[in-house]
């Protein structure tokens, strides 16, 4: 007992002055102690990432004048800092800013000897979404020419694993055992540390490649829902809200990318998929109201209002009690 309070202690201070955190967001509840598992949140962005390449929207050209407004493209880490075990959700075309994050908290706890200056297996493992380029590239800088990790474990649906098995260069990946493909059927639940699992469902959403999974990832006092990139609601068989209830979830992080649909004025709304952060809102205002269900927005796309620079749609998902997320969070399992 002694021991593991002394190492908790040790943790504790480690985190409170070795780690770059940032609460850009307030969240709406405390997160869990610092020494317990929690979702670091590595990126916020729609897959073209703000700024998005051959923009100059003025939220793109305001990222790009100023670091602070970047955001990486949509990616969590889970970690549990008593394990040292770091998994990330989804391999994105940011990958290289991400690991970097990673590597800056695991420095931060002390172990009996230092991470090595190239580390060929950074983090646990991977778990995939689907098949579209923020998802996924990123897996490319794991390879020969890269990094050149050692059997890191990649999870993810059935098509998405035969996807990276057949086709190139993903299947350089695979023949160079840079990465191991676990397929996953939904409701298969993996253990990741002492009570922290994660568990694939499947999502509607555009499948020109590969089918999509969302994963519901639980810690010892919250069960989180992560949706990133899901078609509109109506499409769900169950409802969202049967799926919150029949998975017990506290915190809901769900698909932002549009804010209201008076966005994109030359590509038709209905086409792209994706519900408007309007429509979720409404879908969800009773459960968060209530205090049931808390909800965070990511997969922000460079055209959303919520993105600035006038404050008042954000303020108003704000006063309905609805959060944006932040790059940087933390947030307790
Ligand atoms: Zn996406
Ligand atoms: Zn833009
Ligand atoms: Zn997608």
């Amino acid at each position: 007992v002694i021991k593991t309070t002394w190492l908790r202690l040790i943790v504790a201070m480690a985190l409170a002055f070795g780690v770059d955190g940032v609460h850009a967001t307030a969240p709406l509840t405390p997160v869990a102690p610092v020494d317990g598992p929690r979702l670091v949140v590595l990126g916020t962005a729609q897959d073209g990432g703000l700024p998005q390449a051959g923009c100059s929207c003025e939220r793109c050209t305001a990222a790009r004048n100023d670091r602070s407004l970047h955001r990486a493209v949509a990616s969590l880490a889970i970690w549990a800092p008593a394990s040292d075990r770091v998994d990330l959700i989804d391999a994105t075309p940011d990958i290289g800013e991400q690991l970097a994050r990673v590597e800056a908290f695991r420095r931060a706890i002390p172990r009996p000897a230092p991470l090595p200056v190239i580390d060929r297996h950074p983090v646990n493992a991977i778990f995939l979404t689907h098949a579209h380029i923020g998802h996924y590239l990123g897996l490319a800088q794991l390879g020969f020419e890269a990094l050149n990790t050692s059997a890191i474990p990649v999870y993810g649906s059935e098509r998405m694993m035969a996807f990276l098995d057949k086709n190139a260069p993903w299947d350089q990946l695979v023949h160079r055992e840079n990465i191991v493909l676990h397929p996953l059927a939904p409701g298969a639940s993996v253990a990741l540390a002492p009570g922290v699992s994660i568990e694939p469902l499947t999502v509607p959403h555009r499948a020109e490649y590969t089918d999509t999974f969302g994963y519901v990832i639980r810690g010892p006092r919250t069960t989180v829902l992560y949706i990133p990139d899901t078609d509109g609601w109506q499409s769900w068989k169950p409802g969202l809200g049967s799926v919150l209830d029949q998975k017990h979830v506290d915190l809901a992080i769900l698909d932002g990318t549009f804010g209201d649909g008076a966005e994109l004025p030359d590509r038709k709304m209905t086409s792209i998929g994706h519900p408007l952060m309007t429509e979720t809102i409404e879908l969800l205002s009773s459960r968060v109201a209530s205090g049931r269900l808390r909800v965070y927005f990511t997969h922000l796309n460079h055209s959303n209002p919520a993105l600035g620079p006038d404050p008042q749609f954000r303020q108003r998902i704000e006063a309905k009690g609805f959060r944006i997320l932040a790059d940087g969070q933390e947030l307790g399992l």
